[in-house]
C-alpha cells in the first residue's frame, strides 16, 4: 500500500488556508517541508512561494525553480525535506485539475488544494503522487490529519 496520509499541525493548517484567503481572487501556493515515511507526509513547516505566473494567477501557480532550489537548501538545514506543495482554487472545488496534474512531478509528495470561496477557505484536500515515473504517475487521495489536539471549534 502507498502513503496515505498527510500529517499537519492545526496551526500549520491554517496558515495555508489563510494564505489562500489573502491572495483571494489570485491562487496562493507554497512548499510543505518534512519528513515522509511508510506512513505518508508530515509536515513541519510550510513556505510561501511567489506565485511566477502573475498573467494568470487565478488558474494556474508556477514556482521558481531558483525559488524552489533555494527552500529545499533551507529545509535540509533543518533536516527536513520537500514533502508536499500546496495551492488554492479560487471558487473552485479542492479537486486537482488536468494542469495541476500534468505540472506534478515530485513522486511521493503531497498536493495540498484548498478551496476558497468569495475569500473564504473552505475544503482543503490532499493528493498523494503515487507511481514511479511520469508515465505511471497518478493522483492518490489522500486522508488529512490535522494535528495535534486543537480541537475542531477553532478552525474556521
Ligand atoms: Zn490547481
Amino acid at each position: 500500500m502507498s502513503a496515505t496520509t498527510l500529517t499537519i499541525s492545526g496551526e500549520l493548517y491554517e496558515t495555508i488556508r489563510r494564505h489562500g484567503e489573502r491572495t483571494y481572487p489570485h491562487e496562493c501556493c507554497g512548499v510543505l517541508l518534512g519528513r515522509s515515511d511508510d506512513q505518508g507526509n508530515t509536515v513541519e513547516s510550510a513556505v510561501e512561494a511567489g506565485n511566477t505566473r502573475t498573467d494568470s494567477a487565478h488558474n494556474r501557480y508556477n514556482i521558481a525553480p531558483q525559488e524552489l532550489i533555494r527552500i529545499q537548501r533551507q529545509g535540509r538545514e533543518r533536516g527536513l525535506d520537500i514533502v508536499g506543495f500546496y495551492h488554492s482554487h479560487p471558487d473552485h472545488p479542492a479537486q486537482w485539475s488536468k494542469t495541476d496534474f500534468e505540472e506534478a512531478h515530485w513522486i511521493g509528495c503531497s498536493y495540498v488544494i484548498t478551496s476558497v470561496e468569495q475569500g473564504t477557505a473552505k475544503v482543503t484536500n490532499s493528493f498523494l503522487l503515487a507511481g514511479t515515473t511520469e508515465e505511471d504517475k497518478r493522483f492518490e487521495d489522500q486522508r488529512v490529519v490535522v494535528g495535534s489536539g486543537v480541537p475542531d471549534a477553532v478552525r474556521c
